[in-house]
């Protein structure tokens, strides 16, 4: 018997079947924000607000409990980034507009689609929700 730990069965499956990968990679249809090597953003297709966009990295992560040391780059390029497209996307300039970055992590915290995503919301207020 070997004691090493054995690979994530679903690992792979979770990747093939991934909504937000199959986004990323082109292969379903969306409203594309703003795209590099390592982000893809997109218009949420059932927004809360005037302004409801979602910020993924491309690479599959399950959720912000999977991060580590080695993600701290590519999260501050996600967080860095979102203020210029929330101007972009139509959110007033700070301090009188501004925007809601949301992260839902795990069943308990609302997550739905199990690829890590900033919601990015703004917009003149009353919202549908948030
Ligand atoms: P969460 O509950 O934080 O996992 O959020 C998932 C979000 O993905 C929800 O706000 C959905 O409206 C959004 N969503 C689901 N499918 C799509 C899609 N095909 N294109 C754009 N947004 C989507
Ligand atoms: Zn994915």
């Amino acid at each position: 018997m070997s004691d090493k730990p054995s690979p994530a069965p679903s690992a792979g499956a979770a990747v093939a079947n991934c909504l937000f990968c199959k986004i990323a990679a082109g292969q379903i249809p969306n409203r594309k924000v703003y795209e590099d090597e390592q982000i893809f953003a997109f218009h949420d297709i059932n927004p809360w607000a005037p302004v409801h966009f979602l910020m993924i990295p491309k690479v599959h992560i399950n959720s912000m409990a999977q991060l580590g040391p080695e993600h701290e780059a590519l999260i501050g390029r996600m967080m860095a980034l979102a203020p210029r497209l929330a101007l972009e996307q139509g959110c007033r300039p700070y301090p009188e507009g501004g925007f809601r970055i949301v992260t839902n992590t795990g069943a308990e915290g609302g997550q739905e689609v199990h690829h890590l995503h900033l919601h990015v919301m703004g917009g003149p207020r009353p919202w549908l929700r948030g």
